[in-house]
């Protein structure tokens, strides 16, 4: 029989400073099943690489940016006990950073732009793989880019899960034995070795795909809160943490925008049957939430979430009516641009749907380019400023009253789409945006308190 084997994954908070790293160390120290770390960039760096990678600047404010992503690696280095060990090769990435930043190519090419984007997590693995080492535990710094094969597409790479599998047996476990592995999340390399990331927030996909690949038993999800809330506790401060939940209910929760989880967790957790632990790397006495295959009790109502920067496309043709193969038409330039659609309305000669639209994100080019190609064959209006929130349960569509009660807590807001009954996970209300964070402590006041 294998060895108990646990993958603990740290967010950018939790790496964000010497004092957070010691926090994060004691964690992975006191128990012996973990030996793989996946760390994220420390907090603030991968933005700062994103304005670079995105945002026409001058040489100066190139300068600046690097200095600021400098400075917070370097708080890190200095306090620790031997800084030499680290030292060269934290300057070598710096270097890199630079070099890629005033590349005259730098906001054209995503191949670039990727490479610059994964210098964030080789930093922190770089630095944090010291701070195991002196709280006495052998550890390694190692490229993920060795075993996470993805695909060619730069900023939203799909792994590659054969290939993971294969490479993280040959590569990965027989370090194991002897060290505590620290590796990056969010990066990967596509079959040229180009590095690849897989989109914002990336990590936690990371360590649940190592997970998957190397049949770990859990795969713990170290972050700033202790554990999933029954919504965003920066929105209703009477949100309170789950102690468990449904690989479902979670993987519904992270589509729907708890960002506390990566959208695309769940599914290697959901196919190896992982135990998901989220917990908080300050406070780890506080427990946290299991999110497991079978959980004891399946309530209508589990939480709310709350997703931002949505568009409404609503596309009309006056010929629709007689044009059986419109909708059709519509939904394959969708496909073709590789784009989810979340609300879909329609009426007799018109189709509203929303999709996801983050800035500076795969999505948001994707969406401009199919909306391009929309209006080579009918109207298409674009409506910004909304956001989807979402009440995440089971059995939603067949519970009685379940549609009234929501409805009757969110009476007195404009209602743009619903979309209820498709799924018994959930229900969906796109909603102007400056109402989101009412509509949130409305619901989760009627829901849960
Ligand atoms: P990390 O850097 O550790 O990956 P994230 O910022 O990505 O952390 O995710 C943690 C944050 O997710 C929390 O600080 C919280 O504001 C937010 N969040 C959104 N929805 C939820 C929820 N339902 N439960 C807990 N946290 C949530
Ligand atoms: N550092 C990456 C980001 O900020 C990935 C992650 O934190 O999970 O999006
Ligand atoms: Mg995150």
């Amino acid at each position: 029989m294998t060895k108990a084997l646990t993958i603990a994954k740290f967010g950018g908070t939790s790496v964000a400073t010497y004092e957070a790293m010691q926090n994060c160390a004691r964690i992975v120290v006191g128990n012996e099943a973990t030996r793989i770390v996946v760390v994220s960039a420390s907090a603030g760096v991968t933005n700062h690489l994103v304005s670079l990678a995105h945002t026409p600047m001058t040489q100066e404010q190139i300068g600046d940016v690097c200095e600021a992503i400098k400075a917070i690696e370097y708080a890190i280095l200095e306090k620790l006990q031997d800084k030499t060990a680290v030292e060269a090769k934290l300057n070598d990435l710096l270097a890199e950073i630079r070099e890629l930043a005033y590349h005259e190519e730098i906001l054209h090419r995503d191949d670039l732009k990727d490479q610059l984007l994964s210098m964030g997590e080789r930093m922190s693995s770089l630095m944090f793989s010291q701070v195991v080492a002196e709280a006495g535990q052998s550890a390694i710094n190692f490229d993920v880019r060795k075993v996470l094969r993805t695909d060619s597409e730069f900023g939203c790479a799909a792994p590659q899960l054969e290939t993971i599998s294969e490479l993280a047996e040959q590569l990965l476990r027989p370090e194991l034995a002897a060290n505590i592995v620290v590796t990056q999340g969010f990066v990967g390399a596509d079959d040229q070795g180009r590095t690849t990331t897989l989109g914002r927030g990336g990590s936690d996909f990371t360590a649940a795909l190592l997970a998957e690949a190397l049949r770990a038993q859990v795969c713990e999800i170290w972050t700033d809160v202790a554990g999933v809330y029954t919504t965003d506790p920066r929105i209703a401060d009477k949100a309170h943490p789950l102690p468990e939940l449904s690989f479902e209910e979670a993987a519904e929760m992270a589509t729907f925008g708890a960002k506390v989880l990566h959208p695309a967790t769940m599914e290697p957790a959901l196919r190896q049957n992982v135990k998901v632990f989220v917990g908080s790397s300050k406070e780890p006495e506080k427990g946290g939430t299991w999110i497991m295959k079978d959980c004891e009790n399946e309530p209508p109502y589990r939480a709310i979430t709350r997703r931002k920067e949505q568009v409404m496309v609503t596309v009309k043709t006056p010929k629709m009516l007689y044009a059986q193969g419109f909708l059709q038409k519509v939904f394959s330039i969708i496909a073709k641009h590789k784009l989810s659609v979340d609300l879909v309305t329609t009426s007799e000669i018109s189709v509203s749907f929303t999709l996801d639209n983050p800035a500076n994100s795969v999505a948001s080019r994707l969406n401009r380019e199919t909306i391009a190609e929309l209006e080579t064959i009918c109207d298409v209006k674009v409506e910004k400023g909304f956001d989807l929130v979402t009440v995440v349960g089971n059995h939603m569509q067949t519970a009685k009253g379940v549609s009234s009660k929501i409805f009757a807590a969110v009476s007195d807001y404009n209602l743009r789409m619903i979309c209820f009954g498709a799924n018994p996970h959930n229900m969906s209300l796109l909603v102007n945006e400056d109402n989101s964070a009412e509509i949130v402590q409305k619901l989760h006041h009627t829901l849960f308190e």
